[in-house]
């Protein structure tokens, strides 16, 4: 793991892992907007989470792109489930850039409400919904870096290489 920054904006954290595994107060899921589950890191988070989650998920109403909304956590370690809809990538002119800094905004948002201090996000939409990583990783790290939120620790974690890479090389430019 490494630390990076400090000072009144969220401190980052850059691991190689599961997100479902991370002990943190808050995961973010990259839901989609039934908030329903789906592949990837939604699958992943609603086999760990039981089946509690799909249940209050219902409820929800589903979630547009860009915003977020918040859930227990039921099995998991973490205490909240963010859930969050990022953009599906169709070229980076239709207004991608900003649904996705939207989306780590909201999510700092709700877990402000909630009181989680620390918060773990996958690289949203860059499965999937096929969002360049290198693009992705710059919103990111640049979104959360200039976050105003009571939001402590951002850990960015890396399921893979080539995402760990993105990322190492965002927190190393100034
Ligand atoms: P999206 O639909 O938003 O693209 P995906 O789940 O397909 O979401 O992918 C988003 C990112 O999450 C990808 O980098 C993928 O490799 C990663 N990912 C998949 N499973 C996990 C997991 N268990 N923990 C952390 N990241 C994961």
């Amino acid at each position: 793991m490494s630390n990076r920054g400090g000072g009144d904006h969220p401190k980052i954290q850059l691991v190689r892992g599961d997100i479902t595994k991370q002990v943190v107060d808050a995961i973010v899921n990259a839901a989609n907007s039934s908030l329903l589950g789906g592949g990837g890191v939604d699958g992943a988070i609603h086999r760990a989470a039981g089946p509690e989650l799909v249940q209050h998920c219902r409820l929800l109403g589903g979630c547009q792109t860009g915003q977020a909304k918040v859930t227990p956590g039921f099995r998991l370690t973490a205490r909240w489930i963010v859930h969050t809809v990022g953009p599906v990538w169709r070229g980076g002119t239709n207004g991608e850039p900003e649904q996705l800094a939207s989306c780590y905004r909201e999510s700092l948002a709700r877990a402000d409400e909630v009181g989680a201090t620390s918060v773990a996000f996958p690289a949203i939409s860059t499965g999937i919904f096929g969002y360049p990583i290198r693009a992705a990783a710059h919103i990111a790290v640049a979104t959360v870096r200039t976050a105003a939120t009571s939001v402590g620790v951002v850990r960015f974690v890396c399921f893979d290489d080539e995402t760990w890479d993105a990322y190492e090389s965002e927190l190393d430019r100034p």
